[in-house]
């Protein structure tokens, strides 16, 4: 067993958060094992909470949708969460909760080695940046240990707000530029403003 079948093992019978209660099942996450982009979300809702899988509700139907419009497909990159367990009536994560299940996504990016990580949310931004306001960050990439760092709203966000929609459909035409650069990186010994051009 790899280290990662057994991280997810350990995700799936997890009892350090209250949140272990009132779950149906655990949602570890999906997709490659060798992903260049990891988008991390808050938390499961109903649907996966049922079904044990990422994104797979209506918010989760508009991130496929997202991704194909640059060609891209679930399979292309992993999808997980702050929290592993939904939280009861799709509540924010407390703080408390959030802290507890950090040591799993830390882990998860220390495995996958991400070249860049899409937050989608105020939460998983503040994972990275806790003084950074969705609002302010959100389409503006930056960089965290080695790691482009790229802020968008939530999918569900645009199911609530219809006007954000037009916001995260533009946002996510910037990531295939970014995982460009994140590829082929410039040398180092040549540093130019080719190199900053998005940071
Ligand atoms: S949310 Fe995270 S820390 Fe809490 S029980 Fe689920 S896996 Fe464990």
């Amino acid at each position: 067993m790899s280290e990662f079948d057994d991280l997810v093992r350990n995700i799936t019978t997890c009892e350090l958060c209250i949140l272990s209660k009132s779950r149906t099942r655990a949602v570890p996450g999906e997709g490659s094992m060798t992903p260049s982009v990891m988008f991390i979300g808050e938390g499961p809702g109903y649907h996966e909470d049922q079904q044990g899988r990422p994104f797979v509700g209506a918010a989760g139907q508009f991130l496929s949708q997202l991704l194909a419009s640059i060609g891209m497909s679930r399979g292309d990159i992993y999808i997980t969460n702050m929290v592993k367990c939904r939280a009861p009536n799709n509540r924010d994560p407390l703080p408390g909760e959030i802290e507890a299940c950090r040591l799993y996504l830390d882990k998860q990016i220390e495995l996958l080695k991400p070249k860049i990580i899409v937050t989608l949310g105020r939460h998983s931004l503040a994972r990275f940046f806790p003084r950074e306001t969705i609002s302010k960050a959100r389409g503006k990439p930056r960089r965290w240990n080695g790691i482009i760092i790229y802020p968008m709203y939530h999918p569900a966000a645009a199911l609530h707000q219809q006007s954000l929609r037009h916001v995260i459909e533009e946002d996510i035409k910037l990531l295939p530029r970014l995982l460009q650069e994140a590829e082929n990186p410039p040398p180092k010994e040549e540093p130019g403003p080719h190199q900053l051009n998005m940071f």
